[in-house]
């Protein structure tokens, strides 16, 4: 999303039912989480603890609404942070960024008195892609310092520190990111289908006044191919164009003129970046 992450974003509480569709990956995430939160059980049998979460699709599917509401879900610090500001032009640079974000990590957890932390990298690619034998330094010594923390995660450890990454573009990550003790879950949250269109706009139509003959479910038939966060989008400039019009509430008509304006706007921005 376009909201500002990092240092300064207020760590506010998400849950999975502020989550439109995504059922199945959802549904994963939580699989993944109970082996985090009966930690114990799972240490009884053997079984290796889990340490990073990989959260492939396109963008705007809802990959950081997961990652927030799996902090939410397992009483987690969520600190966050996206792979480009890890990108320095001093060798070195990035890596101690790592190391602090970690260290932030912990520090704000025993702070809060809480035994876990979740730490979300957004475009993981940036930082994870594959080495090349020594052409970018900079990227190597970040990428390196990534894997010392995320072997140095142990079960035992209070905070617990759980890593949650996100990218749409996995098949470019290095492959020492993708070991077993990695980021050995994978997540797919891929463009929602109708019905999931359908959950995500009524989730974003919740505080907004809609006309009693507006059908949502024709909203999601006409926007096919939409992101979670484009049919935010609908939902928003909806609202818009009723205010424009004086009108008590949003009827139809506006939701229609939302989808073109949405769907215009993803085309000029293509236009201008040809
Ligand atoms: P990016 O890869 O661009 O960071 P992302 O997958 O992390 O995208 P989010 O930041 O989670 O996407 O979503 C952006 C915004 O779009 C959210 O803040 C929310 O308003 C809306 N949104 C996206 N997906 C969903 C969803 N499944 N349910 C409800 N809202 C959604």
């Amino acid at each position: 999303g376009s909201e500002r992450k990092g240092k300064l974003a207020a760590p506010a509480p998400l849950s999975f039912e502020q989550i439109g569709g995504q059922e199945r990956a959802k549904q994963e995430l939580v699989e993944a989480l109970d082996f985090l939160v009966h930690e114990e059980k799972i240490s009884k049998f053997g079984i290796r603890p889990l340490k990073g979460i990989l959260l492939t699709g396109p963008p705007g599917t809802g990959k950081t609404l997961l990652a927030k509401a799996a902090a939410t879900y397992t009483d987690s610090i969520y600190v966050a942070a996206s792979g480009s500001e890890f990108v320095e032009m001093y060798v070195g640079v990035g890596a101690s960024r790592i190391r602090d974000l970690f260290k932030e990590a912990r520090q704000k957890a025993a702070k809060a008195g809480k035994g876990s932390a979740v730490v979300f990298i957004d475009e993981i690619d940036v930082i994870g892609g594959k080495r090349d034998g020594g052409q970018h330094k900079e990227y190597d010594q970040t990428l390196n310092q990534l894997l010392t923390e995320m072997d140095g995660i142990h079960t035992a450890e209070k905070p617990r520190i759980l890593l949650m990454g996100a990218t749409n573009r996995k098949e470019i990550l290095d492959s020492a990111l993708l070991r077993p003790g990695r980021f050995d879950r994978h997540i797919v949250v891929d463009l929602p289908d109708k019905k999931g269109r359908d959950h995500i706009l009524r989730i974003h139509a919740r505080n907004k006044p809609l006309h009693e003959e507006v059908s949502l479910e024709k909203i999601a038939e006409e926007s096919f191919g939409f992101s979670g966060a484009q049919l935010e989008s609908v939902m928003n400039e909806s609202a818009i164009y009723a205010m424009r019009e004086e009108s008590e509430s949003i009827s139809q008509r506006h939701l229609s003129m939302a989808i073109d304006k949405v769907m215009m706007g993803e085309q000029t921005d293509r236009e201008s970046t040809k």
